[in-house]
């Protein structure tokens, strides 16, 4: 670190300890879950011991509080450890529990946030479909109202935690509307009619990620969020969350590549001297700490200011130029950390490969490169002077 942490509040600092120590411990065994596709299931229970299932949920009801650069720091210091353990916790607590945090009436949030945050129960969001990704606003699962509940039918693919969850957030139509019609609604799994089917993945592979068919099930109507044709403000709002917190991992995945990479360029002899000598060596190393360091700080920032200005629209342009800018240099980080280590860099003896894998996702997940290319381009057109 040069200076990029210097400015972080003290209670954040301590908390980010605190978790380092946490996954020192008990994430000995992750490069193991990843190739074996396991998450322990205790893990649930020692992550919620610590608060960590709790991120971004009212701390009256057992959560770590809306503090969103508590979360980028979690995020980052796990994901030194496992880039998939982190992204499931995200998306248990900041995509679906947050959520149901924002869009939840009283009453909706005194029966679900308590076990979400306490990890007692699992949670997942449920957006993409088979043939809806990108165009995330035209869900074709639909809630169709009957008496009292709503009869949700259709299929959500790539769900983080689908595998695992008893609580979804699932989107669906309720209206042909073009612009109100698509809501919001918490689905227990024990609502019945609910199937399950593991996907198999080539990173994030301790993260379970299922396709989750919803056939007839059956949704009280006090389980909607908000109103009807809510569901897209909601939804939007929620990504903004997600790409803040979860570009964390993105930092850490970039620092467990310098850490990796430096250590072994320092011991790694060859032509009579250690490769850290080598121009061509520092060069890669010098751009893992530039990015390490340009895209902490402007996320630390981004976090902060959101706290100041939780939900406004304005800042969606610096969210995803940050949730681009970082997992473009953690893939990029990932990648020179293996040709620093030669042959031993692609073996699955050390983390760089996991972190190459694993960084991927984030130029797909909760949006895609393109996607944040083209928030960035309708920011450009509508001029800076208003930022
Ligand atoms: C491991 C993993 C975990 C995930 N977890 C979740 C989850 O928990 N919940 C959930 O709901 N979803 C989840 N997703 C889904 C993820 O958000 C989607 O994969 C992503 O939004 C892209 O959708 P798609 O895969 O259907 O690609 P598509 O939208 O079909 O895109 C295919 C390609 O076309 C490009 N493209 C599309 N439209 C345009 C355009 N207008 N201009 C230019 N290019 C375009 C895309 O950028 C992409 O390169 C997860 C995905 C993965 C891989």
């Amino acid at each position: 670190m040069l200076i990029s942490k210097l400015g972080l509040r003290e209670e954040v600092v301590e908390f980010a300890e605190s978790v380092r120590e946490f996954c020192e411990r008990e994430f000995k065994d992750a490069l193991e879950w990843d190739e074996k596709e396991y998450m322990p299931p205790d893990l649930w229970k020692k992550m919620g011991d610590l608060g960590l299932t709790g991120m971004m949920l009212d701390e009256d009801l057992g959560g770590l509080g809306d503090d969103l650069l508590t979360s980028v720091v979690i995020h980052e210091e796990m994901s030194v450890y496992s880039p998939a353990i982190a992204m499931t916790l995200g998306a248990h607590a900041i995509l679906a529990g947050n959520v149901i945090n924002r869009g939840g009436n009283k009453k909706q949030k005194e029966k679900y946030i308590p076990p979400i945050a306490s990890g007692e129960k699992v949670a997942a969001i449920c957006i993409t479909e088979p043939e809806i990704g990108s165009d995330a606003a035209h869900p074709k699962t639909k809630a169709i109202k009957k008496g009292d509940r709503y009869i949700l039918r259709g299929t959500k693919i790539f769900i983080t935690n689908g595998p695992v969850a008893d609580i979804f957030v699932v989107y669906a139509r309720t209206s042909d509307d073009p612009k109100r019609g698509v809501s919001a609604f918490i689905v227990e799994k024990d609502f019945g009619n609910i199937s399950v089917e593991k996907i198999h993945k080539m990173g994030m592979r301790a993260s379970p990620t299922g396709i989750v068919t919803f056939s007839d099930t059956e949704v009280p109507e006090e389980n909607l969020l908000r109103a009807e044709g809510e569901g897209i403000h909601i939804m939007m709002e929620g990504l903004d969350v997600e790409r803040i917190g979860l570009s964390g991992s993105n930092l850490g995945m970039i620092k467990g590549s310098l850490d990796v990479a430096s250590n072994y360029a320092k011991e790694r002899i060859q032509f009579g001297q250690p490769i850290a000598k080598y121009q061509l060596i520092q060069e890669k190393l010098g751009y893992m700490l530039t990015q390490l360091e340009l895209n902490r700080m402007y996320l630390y920032n981004l976090a902060e200011t959101w706290r100041k200005f939780p939900g406004s629209r304005k800042l969606r342009a610096a969210t995803a130029l940050v949730k681009m800018s970082s997992a473009r240099a953690a893939v990029k980080a990932a990648e020179e950390a293996i040709q620093v280590l030669g042959g031993y860099g692609y073996t699955t003896d050390y983390r760089v490969q996991m972190y190459w894998r694993d960084a991927k996702l984030y130029d797909i997940g909760a949006g895609t490169i393109e996607m944040m290319k083209i928030i960035l381009g309708r920011r450009i057109e509508q001029g800076f002077d208003n930022i």
